[in-house]
């Protein structure tokens, strides 16, 4: 199984996920996390009160 690493958090995910090209983040992959973290960021209105996902 391919495991790809988050250009944004360099965890490795199984799943990648392709930015929006109005994310600027040519040719990076995302994990799951990220990839929704930054939809919330972009898409705040459609998503509301998950604005924060991580912990540390
Ligand atoms: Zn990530």
């Amino acid at each position: 199984m391919h495991k790809y690493k988050c250009t944004i958090c360099h965890e490795n995910t199984a799943h990648k996920y392709m930015p929006m090209k109005q994310w600027e983040l040519n040719d990076s992959i995302l994990c799951g996390r990220c990839y929704s973290r930054k939809i919330h960021e972009y898409y705040p209105g459609k998503h509301k009160k998950i604005n924060r996902i991580d912990k540390n």
